[in-house]
């Protein structure tokens, strides 16, 4: 059994400790001291980072209450070493994970429902509820979260006797054995919880909801605290200063200035389509030929225009109409529609004389065709 400094001072960081044990395997060697700061991940948040012996820390993890370090080079058994845990990425987990205390004991209170999933990594935070609430109820709950954290309450972490915890209510995620550490946010929640915690809500500073989702029979609540809410407030300023500067807009009038780009942006879409039907009909007018059968020769880009086109030469041609797309040097997209022909014959004479993969009805086919647009259209 590790002893876990860090279960009585959360902020401690630097310790020297004896090595009990070091064995290399596949994720490196895995050393295991006789106590140790460094929290591993468990219940849903990741580990802490750091060094041990002047080694990085890269992994720490939990087994019948034996915490094990992952370094990539070993160190000698019963050695005295030190260790330094990188308090400023512990300091961020600890605002993140009371803050999730507060919330959740407010969600608790206030509809009964329990946080039956978390999970804290350095990139993303997320809460599970076993009951359905909605967004605005959320805000509501994350206004209180915040007055909590300027009220400036304590927040302890002991180990009550088998008979204090018997008297006790609180939240628990899991049926728990053996001693049970209660992490209590003084008049606001009593929870069952591992990990480190601030001493006093005002050091969470804020918490922010970021995005709120119906998930399995509840929901599933993003969020940020602290120094990791700043950081997130600062990237999306940034982000909205770099769109202002690109895109020349004042600063305040983003939003209207998106809404007026994608309208103008729509109504230039509108306008493509109907400048390329123009010059579809007049294309296929100008070529107009005496025979039964049309084709029309289509740009690169004009792909999504091939029915279009196609329907243009129905008016003009009893026949076969065949649209092409693309160039001699690329090969073309075809199209072709027949209301009179078995389209299926002429696919297999295609493929007879050219390169062409396609499939397709009697009165319909498709596919693409290596060849020069003059040799196609006298074949056709
Ligand atoms: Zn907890």
């Amino acid at each position: 059994m590790t002893e876990k400094l860090y279960d009585k001072d959360a902020y401690g960081h630097e310790f020297t400790a004896t090595v009990l044990n070091c064995e290399e395997d596949k994720k490196g060697f895995k050393v295991v001291l006789d106590k140790t700061f460094f929290f591993p991940e468990e219940g849903g948040q990741t580990p802490d980072t750091g060094t041990l012996g002047g080694l990085e820390v890269v992994h720490v993890s939990i087994k019948d209450d034996v915490i094990t370090h992952y370094l990539n080079e070993p160190l000698e058994v019963g050695a005295t070493v030190t260790g330094k845990v990188d308090f400023d990425h512990r300091f961020l987990k600890m605002q993140m994970h009371s803050a999730e205390h507060i919330f959740s004991g407010l969600v608790n209170s206030r509809f009964g429902y329990n946080n039956v999933g978390f999970h804290l990594s350095d990139n993303s935070a997320t809460m599970d509820y076993d009951g359905k609430f909605s967004y605005e109820e959320a805000l509501e709950l994350e206004r209180k979260v915040n007055e909590i954290i300027v009220e400036g309450r304590k927040i302890t972490a002991v180990y009550p006797s088998k008979e204090e915890l018997a008297a006790l209510s609180y939240r628990s995620k899991k049926e728990l054995t053996g001693p049970v550490r209660i992490v209590t946010v003084e008049g606001v929640d009593v929870c069952a919880c591992c990990a480190p915690h601030v001493r006093n809500t005002s050091e969470i500073g804020v918490f922010k909801i970021t995005s709120w989702e119906n998930y399995k029979s509840g929901v599933r609540v993003n969020y940020l605290a602290g120094f990791r809410a700043i950081e997130d407030y600062e990237r999306r300023l940034s982000d909205l200063r770099e769109i202002s500067r690109t895109l020349s807009f004042k600063q305040g009038e983003e939003l209207a200035g998106v809404v007026k780009l994608s309208k103008d942006l729509s109504d230039l879409k509108y306008k493509e389509v109907e400048l390329r039907n123009k010059f579809i009909d007049l294309k296929v007018k100008s070529e107009k030929t005496d025979g039964e059968n049309g084709v029309c020769i289509l740009p690169s880009d004009f792909s999504s225009n091939m029915k279009y086109a196609c329907d243009a030469l129905k008016e003009l041609y009893p026949g076969v109409r065949t649209v092409l797309c693309g160039s001699d040097e690329e090969g073309y997209r075809f199209y072709a529609e027949s209301d009179t022909s078995d389209l299926t014959e002429l696919l297999k004479l295609l493929k007879e004389k050219f390169n062409v993969k396609g499939g397709g009805k009697k009165n319909a086919i498709q596919g693409t065709i290596l060849a020069k647009s003059g040799e196609i259209r006298n074949f056709l």
